[in-house]
């Protein structure tokens, strides 16, 4: 058996008929910006993540830069962040000129800690970024009592969550802002780079459809200095038409993740937590494993992949070499680093698949 980590192509070729479709019509339409196709999108992400509005933008880093620009965060500014993420909550940040404040996960979560946010606020704190990592929601609920106490805006950075649930309640419109990726490989993907931005804010959605498009709501007629990052017609059009499977490939996923929660119970692998009030659509699926590159190159030999999200912390990158946050050491982003294995998860896969890689992981546990 082969079993591949990812295969991007595979949603593409199981609803083609309706993808060619919908990209015939956007070209056959002469509207190649904005428009209708980004329009409807827009309209029935809203509906899905039950909040007012929707904005689609050119990517998930694109999203994070808007919403923070959107809420005047520049440079001075204090923004918290977790630790554990992907570089593009970092990035974001660093974009707009404000100041990093990493915070660490809670123990035994992948997840920003609600109650080391309340000990990193400063007078100089104007955004919490909580994200969804790993499709599993963050603790929304003391955030939120955080930010409602302090008046500081929250942006959810829910690129790998779509459609999971806080709560019985969708990502999406629990804090200020959520934003979105629709790059490829998450669980809603486009066939190129995409993201959106998601809030009940009626004001904040039209300061960030502004900010996308120029800053301009009449062509030639620019209000502030915006920027270039509109979703592409051709990729809302083929995202609307996937968002239609999303929660049964989300399903497939979620019953992915029973097996592996099940079958790797002996083994002696760290297994993901899953607090009771999180509905996680397991974007990836994170084991640890203290021998975690052996245990890496022994599920290659049979012809299992696999993937470390991430291998360098933020904090360690180069990027960040000559301006490191102040605030001390992250010993469990350098742990995960260390030990994190995301096993193949996704509508690619069927179930005997993820009990193969299961096996694999026991045999290798007692070997
Ligand atoms: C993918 C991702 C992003 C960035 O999205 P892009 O569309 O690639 O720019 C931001 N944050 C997180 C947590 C992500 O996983």
């Amino acid at each position: 058996m082969k079993v591949d980590f990812l295969d991007p192509g595979h949603t593409y070729r199981a609803i083609k008929t309706d993808i060619d479709a919908a990209y015939q019509q956007v070209m056959e339409s002469g509207f190649y910006i904005l428009g209708d196709a980004v329009e409807s999108l827009e309209d029935t992400y809203a509906n899905y993540c039950n909040v007012k509005h929707c904005v689609g933008v050119a990517s998930g880093l694109d999203a994070l830069v808007l919403s923070l620009r959107a809420l005047d965060v520049g440079p001075g500014d204090e923004v918290i962040v977790p630790s554990h993420t992907f570089i593009a909550t970092w990035l974001a940040v660093s974009q707009v000129g404000a100041n990093l404040v990493p915070v660490e996960p809670r123990a035994n979560s992948f997840n920003i800690d609600p109650e080391q946010i309340e000990a990193a606020i400063t007078p100089k704190t104007r955004a919490i970024i909580p994200v969804h990592l790993y499709g599993q929601p963050a603790d929304l609920d003391p955030i939120l009592k955080i930010s409602e106490k302090h008046d500081i805006p929250v942006i959810e950075d829910a690129a790998q969550a779509h459609g999971a649930s806080y709560k019985g309640r969708k990502i999406g419109g629990h804090g200020t802002i959520a934003t979105w990726s629709f790059y490829p490989a998450k669980n809603l993907g486009a066939f190129g780079d995409g993201g959106a931005i998601t809030t009940n804010d009626a004001e904040l959605a039209e300061k960030i459809r502004i900010l996308r498009n120029y800053g301009s709501r009449k062509k030639y007629f620019n209000e502030v200095k915006g920027f270039n990052s509109r979703l592409d017609p051709l990729q809302a059009a083929m995202l609307e038409v996937k968002l239609r499977h999303l929660d049964q490939w989300n399903n497939l996923r979620k019953e992915q993740a029973t097996v592996y929660l099940e079958e790797l119970q002996d083994s002696n692998v760290i297994l993901p937590a899953i607090p009771e009030w999180a509905d996680a659509v397991w974007h990836l699926f994170v084991i640890r494993q203290p021998e975690r590159d052996k245990l890496q190159s022994y599920l290659a030999q049979h012809n299992i992949g696999t993937g470390i999200h991430y291998p360098v912390p933020s904090h360690r990158q180069q990027a960040y070499a000559d301006s490191l946050p102040a605030n001390g050491n992250y010993p469990f982003a350098d742990q995960f680093a260390k030990d994190v294995l995301s096993l193949p998860i996704g509508p690619h896969l069927s179930t005997d698949q993820c009990r193969y890689v299961a096996k694999a992981i026991r045999d290798f546990s007692a070997r």
